[in-house]
């Protein structure tokens, strides 16, 4: 299995990737036609303003919002998602985050919406409102969060509500924005790992959203250090302001005038709170080319090639005494059917966490979804070659033979 990697060459062991887009890992595995993008880009200068209004009508015409913006992340879209919405076409209060004085510097999230991921956020200056209770989740009743607290919670300190979109989130995230437009403050959205399905790319603007983050390295395949926002035109020069390199001499500073008003603004802004998330030349590129391939793909094609690879991972471990498998079910897949190992200690004489840690130990590093132990581990096909596939089959069985 992979011995002439990179990473070989380097000393240092490789992985075969079982678990998906994980970024500890590198996420997935970038699209050849943006490899070749990113070879090309950088053997030539552009102005990344140029390149960024380029990307920001793709994203437009992909997601049907009126405009977009890559950054170096779903985190770093996050970021720079709330000081748009907090700073506005205000240069002095850009210059001014992540101190929020006299600025609107509240975002209000459900309770049950938060996640590690939100420190992007408050990276920007933002001080996080939770509403409502962990019920359902406890079995203590039957809704977390009802739309009239999110109502009750904002004031004129709130820059925005923060929403997390998974398939069983809640409340529905019209209902969010339906709220949050009647007190006309703007709805940002995390939905970095929901492709696909490619309908994603629209639906969340659909329901209402004012900015939706996505990564760019995940589903989509693109340069590992790329993210992107879709969404209102305003909110998005706002970003391009915090964001692009600004030691401009104002006499000769023309950006893209669909990206950035120089009129609105009053002049130069300052590097913004976004300068040290910066997105070079070979991501932009690179990232318009997988952006352009995944919308183009055959994703039908893709479910079933990956539902076959975990179908041959669980026919094999189903003869395994102690060991039961289970797929995600085809109605509920929301990114890639995944297989769950559940093992029971006891008779199979090795137990779920001790298989992952000996899979990681290997050489090549092999890694299992682990966010299921002690009871299960599981294999996500996503980032797996047929070859692979079969090399991780082997290895799995393996553990339990020994
Ligand atoms: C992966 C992920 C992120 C971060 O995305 P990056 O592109 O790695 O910055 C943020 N939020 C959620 C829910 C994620 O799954």
């Amino acid at each position: 299995m992979p011995d002439d990697t990179i990473y070989e060459d380097l000393g240092v062991p490789s992985v075969v990737n079982a678990t998906g887009t994980k970024t500890r890992i590198g996420g997935s595995r970038i699209r050849p036609e943006a490899v070749d993008a990113m070879n090309r880009a950088a053997d030539a200068f552009v102005r990344l303003s140029d390149l960024q209004a380029r990307a920001s009508d793709l994203i437009a015409d992909v997601t049907g919002a009126q405009a977009g913006y890559v950054t170096s992340g779903a985190a770093a879209a996050l970021a720079l998602g709330a000081a748009a919405c907090i700073a506005g076409d205000d240069i002095g209060a850009m210059a001014q985050l992540p101190d929020t004085e006299g600025l609107p510097g509240e975002i209000v999230m459900a309770r049950t919406h938060r996640t590690g991921y939100d420190h992007a956020l408050r990276a920007a200056g933002a001080r996080i409102v939770d509403v409502g209770t962990n019920d359902h989740h406890l079995g203590t009743g039957a809704q977390n969060v009802e739309p009239w607290e999110y109502a009750d919670a904002i004031t004129e300190d709130t820059a925005a509500v923060a929403y997390v979109q998974k398939p069983y989130t809640e409340p529905s995230l019209e209902a969010v924005c339906d709220v949050a437009h009647d007190h006309n403050v703007p709805v940002v959205v995390d939905a970095a790992a929901e492709l696909p399905p490619v309908t994603n790319l629209e639906a969340f603007i659909d329901a209402g959203a004012d900015l939706v983050a996505f990564s760019g390295g995940k589903a989509i395949r693109g340069p590992q250090t790329t993210g992107f926002l879709a969404g209102r035109a305003a909110l998005v020069s706002s970003v391009a302001a915090q964001h692009l390199d600004m030691h401009a001499a104002e006499a000769v500073w023309e950006p893209p005038t669909t990206l950035v008003d120089p009129e609105a603004l009053g002049g130069v802004p300052r590097q913004g709170i976004g300068r040290p998330m910066k997105v070079g030349k070979e991501e932009l590129a690179g990232f318009i080319r997988a952006l352009d391939a995944f919308k183009a793909e055959d994703h039908d094609a893709r479910q079933r090639e990956w539902r076959a690879r975990s179908e041959r991972i669980a026919a094999t471990l189903d003869s395994v005494a102690g060991v039961r498998t289970s797929i995600t079910a085809a109605d509920k897949t929301a990114v890639a059917p995944e297989l769950t190992v559940t093992v029971e200690a006891g008779s199979a004489g090795i137990s779920a966490t001790e298989v992952v840690g000996a899979l990681r130990r290997e050489e090549p590093r092999v890694f299992v979804g682990a966010d299921d132990l002690p009871e299960a581990f599981t294999v996500n096909p996503m980032c797996l070659t047929d070859e692979e596939t079969t090399y991780v089959d082997e290895r799995i069985r393996a553990q339990f033979d020994a």
